[in-house]
């Protein structure tokens, strides 16, 4: 009687209370892998037609004793609404730029790009162009190298704040691709102003590209938009050689899927690039 005199405790039902617990939990030891440096990135090979290797993106995998595997897709939504993003983003981006150095040595592995997701949350931060500019100039790296994946959501809040600082890192040389592209807000207007250097084209309408004419011209739509913009586009999610014939055919020249590779620890890389592209 007194907690449903509050008000409030009698909204809570068992199964809400639930996912708030799991939600305290993984955020208290997502904090705790973020600082006995439990997190890792796995690279994921991004490839030109002719399925020539040309750079990775980098994908956070953490793995918990409690907890077991868990998905970036539901981690990083609760480091964004906690702030723990910020120092998780600097972690991989200092992981990311380190990554790149050693790259910059070895023959096989120089010419790669390495994206890197960012989130909005992120992005927004005073303190983030000065901090991706000190992670390059202390790992001595071509900034052409990183590539910054940002998506439509991030133009919602502060356009004008969004657009300057994208110029400001796209000045020094870094890449901006705009992620599931085709999902979100970003009108077409919104797109010329953005200093973009790819498209990135959602799974969702690459998953049926071979049946559904729909995606088909929505794909279409975007392959005739990156022209037009002097953008480069990429298709993710492909699974199949179905897809990736159906996808060549429109005219995508850059891909990324399991069909070309699952996410894996940089080192894999290092060794299969070795053997299959000197
Ligand atoms: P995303 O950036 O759209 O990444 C692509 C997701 O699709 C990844 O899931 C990848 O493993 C998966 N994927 C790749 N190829 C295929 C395929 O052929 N088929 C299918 N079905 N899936 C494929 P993942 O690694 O679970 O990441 C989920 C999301 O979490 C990412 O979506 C990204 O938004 C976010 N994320 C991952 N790492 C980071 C990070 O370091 N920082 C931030 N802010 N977000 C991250
Ligand atoms: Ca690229
Ligand atoms: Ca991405
Ligand atoms: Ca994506």
């Amino acid at each position: 009687a007194k907690a449903s005199g509050r008000g409030t405790m009698r909204f809570f039902n068992p199964r809400m209370q639930q996912r708030i617990s799991r939600r305290i939990h993984i955020e208290s030891a997502l904090r705790e892998a973020l600082e006995s440096d439990q997190l890792e990135l796995h690279l994921q090979p991004q490839v030109t037609q002719q399925g020539k290797v040309i750079g990775m993106e980098a994908l956070l995998r953490w793995h918990d004793a409690d907890l077991g595997q868990m998905s970036p897709g539901e981690f990083i939504p609760i480091a964004e609404s906690s702030g723990l993003i910020i120092p998780l983003g600097e972690w991989v981006l200092q992981r990311a730029c380190s990554l790149l150095s050693e790259w910059q040595q070895l023959p096989h592995m120089k010419d790669l790009t390495l994206a890197v997701n960012i989130s909005p949350k992120q992005f927004r931060h005073p303190k983030f162009v000065p901090h991706i500019l000190h992670c390059i100039r202390q790992a001595n790296i071509l900034p052409e190298k990183l590539e910054l994946e940002v998506t439509e959501s991030m133009l919602i809040d502060d356009m004008a704040g969004t657009i300057s600082r994208m110029n400001q890192l796209r000045e020094r040389g870094i890449r901006f691709a705009l992620d599931d592209f085709g999902t979100g807000y970003a009108s077409l207007s919104h797109l010329k102003l953005l200093p973009l250097y790819q498209l990135k084209i959602d799974q969702s309408f690459v998953k049926e590209i071979t049946t559904e004419k729909n995606d088909e011209a929505i794909v279409q739509t975007i392959i005739a938009l990156g022209g037009s913009l002097g953008l480069e586009v990429l298709a993710e999610g492909v699974e199949t050689e179905a897809q990736m014939e159906k996808l060549k055919a429109l005219g995508v020249n850059h891909f990324q899927g399991y069909y070309f590779g699952y996410p894996q620890p940089a080192d894999h890389w290092l060794q299969e690039l070795e053997n299959t592209q000197s």
